[in-house]
């Protein structure tokens, strides 16, 4: 049997963070035995539709790397084909029209609840086989067997077993006469040869109701694996509401699609002890009985720990290609300062993400400083006499390395006996207009002689004038 996963969304917003994580076990599961993943997008609801929301799933599915094999189908261009099918079931008896108005079911829901008993259709209209009324507004309910239990052999979980009477006449056409999830993800299931049906198990109630339409419609039953929840700090579940869990929003942050990747696959799947796996890997070892059963907490801060591995992991070419696309999104313009390959190579460490490295980095590429009065206090007595004699160190220097600057450094405040502080802060001010976190060798390196000179000379004019 060749083995077909599918991803289901239903674009109602951005790709989040739970939906990637099922897409990714999905994908894994499918790529672990050469089988098939398949993206449809399930938009049936056309009330709770959004606009941007498709091409968010497929941009960030596309950044994470997650490949589909089959799609993307769309459901609202089969809409016949389901009410074909819905029609056909009303005929054999399989499903039939409900009349009830919404007022009738709210009295009906109340009336149980104040019974204590669980809420849920009465059957009023089951009981009509064909005579059915024109003209007048109804839904489409399936007939769910009364008697009998369905038993779920979830992959991860185990057997559970619901029983049919606590089960509703599950609504498949809406009054509008557009299909419902329930339903149309039971024909798809069965026409894209689905084997594994893997999502959140926000759908484990769901799942007895469309094994109960698929034996109606004599369908055969793939497997299910139900992943757990991703909850907040406080154990709560993370929502759509909450912008942290939008995919494309690690993007635009600056992270990596490997660190998301590889953070997503551990938040509810395990090998050992270990954190970091590569893609490739796990293609070969992904299987449900590592996946949690219980929830998983998503924690940014172990996010940034991955992000941080992998900016020191990725090649120097890759990194500086990333960056040079944050600095034209931030609009720096880079060809006056540091070559961006020597800047990664020497502060990739430093960061957790590329948007952080951008927002330090920046100072680089001044195209100038500007010597605000406010600088003032970071120029002592002693300061134009110091960094003169610096400048005429650092033009006669050989080599351009980190030792050499660092040599030149110390020599000037071993010459005027003076603390270090006294030379690396105006020089900082002089070299980027601020007393950054950088160190004064690290800085001279990169901006190279020429910018160094040039910073040094206009810095001394204005100290001199200041003075
Ligand atoms: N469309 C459903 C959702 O976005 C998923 C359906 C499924 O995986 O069965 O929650």
């Amino acid at each position: 049997m060749k083995i077909r996963t599918r991803f289901a969304p239903s674009p109602t917003g951005f790709l989040h963070i739970g939906g990637a994580r099922t897409a990714l076990y999905s994908w894994l599961f499918a790529r672990r035995y050469q089988g098939s993943f398949i993206l449809r997008i399930e938009d049936t609801d056309v009330k709770r539709l959004s606009s941007n929301s498709i091409n968010s799933i497929i941009d960030g599915l596309n950044w994470l790397g997650i490949t589909w094999d089959e799609g993307p189908f769309f459901q609202t261009k089969k809409l016949s084909y389901y009410c074909g099918i819905i029609q056909s079931m009303i005929f054999s008896g399989q499903a039939y029209k409900c009349y009830c108005s919404k007022e009738r079911l709210k009295n009906v829901r109340e009336s149980q609840m104040s019974q204590n008993k669980k809420p849920k259709y009465d059957g009023k209209c089951r009981k009509n086989k064909t005579s059915y009324k024109n003209n007048q507004p109804y839904v489409v309910r399936f007939r769910n067997p009364l008697k009998g239990s369905v038993i779920v052999k979830d992959e991860i979980r185990g057997k559970i077993i619901f029983q049919n009477k606590e089960l509703d006449d599950l609504i498949i056409q809406r009054e509008d006469g557009t299909p419902t999830y329930n339903f149309c993800v039971v024909i798809d299931d069965q026409d894209m040869n689905i084997t594994h049906v893997i999502r959140g198990e926000d759908h484990i109630n769901n799942t007895p109701r469309q094994i109960n339409i698929m034996n109606a419609l004599g369908f055969s039953i793939p497997s299910y694996a139900h992943l757990s929840l991703i909850v907040d700090k406080e154990g709560k579940k993370i929502s759509k509401r909450n912008n942290l869990v939008d995919v494309m929003e690690y993007n635009r942050k600056g992270y990596l699609p490997e660190a998301l990747v590889n953070y997503m696959l551990r938040l509810g799947w395990s090998n050992g002890n270990r954190e970091i796996f590569s893609i490739e890997e796990v293609k070969k070892i992904f299987s449900f009985k590592d996946i949690s059963v219980s929830s998983s907490k998503f924690d940014i801060e172990k996010l940034s720990w991955y992000n941080r591995f992998y900016i020191k992991k990725i090649s120097v070419v890759q990194l500086s290609t990333l960056l040079k696309q944050q600095f034209l999104i931030m609009h720096v313009d880079i060809n006056f300062g540091p070559d961006l390959k020597k800047l990664v190579e020497l502060l990739r460490c430093r960061f957790n993400t590329i948007k952080d490295m951008a927002d330090s980095c920046k100072i680089f590429y001044k195209k100038n400083i500007i010597f605000k009065d406010s600088y003032k206090e970071y120029v002592y007595l002693n300061t134009s006499t110091i960094v003169s004699y610096f400048y005429k160190k650092i033009k006669l220097i050989k080599k351009w390395d980190l030792e050499s600057i660092s040599l030149i450094l110390k020599s000037v405040v071993v010459k005027f006996k003076v603390n270090f502080k006294e030379l690396g802060v105006p020089l900082r001010i002089i070299l980027i207009g601020k007393d950054s976190f950088f160190s004064v060798n690290t800085i001279i390196y990169l901006l190279g002689k020429s910018i160094v000179l040039l910073r040094i000379e206009e810095g001394l004019d204005w100290i001199n004038k200041i003075n």
